[in-house]
């Protein structure tokens, strides 16, 4: 038989949030620190602005190889 006690833990996690600006849409918005972003759909965007151009590029080039 095993000789076991069971314990319930609870954790709480205080992460303090700041008063910060999303360089994509200018939206203030309460987040933690390492958060850059208002929200995922300007992730996106910035993910978008900054290599979206490039992928698109490097799929016409492989679309145009395999013809
Ligand atoms: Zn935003």
């Amino acid at each position: 038989m095993d000789r076991v006690r069971e314990i319930k833990l609870q954790f709480t996690r205080r992460i303090p949030l700041m008063d910060k600006v999303c360089p994509v849409c200018g939206a203030t918005f309460a987040g933690p620190s390492q958060r850059k972003y208002c929200s995922d759909r300007c992730v996106n965007r910035r993910d978008w602005a900054e290599h979206g151009a490039d992928r698109n590029a490097r799929r016409r080039a492989k679309r145009e190889q395999a013809r």
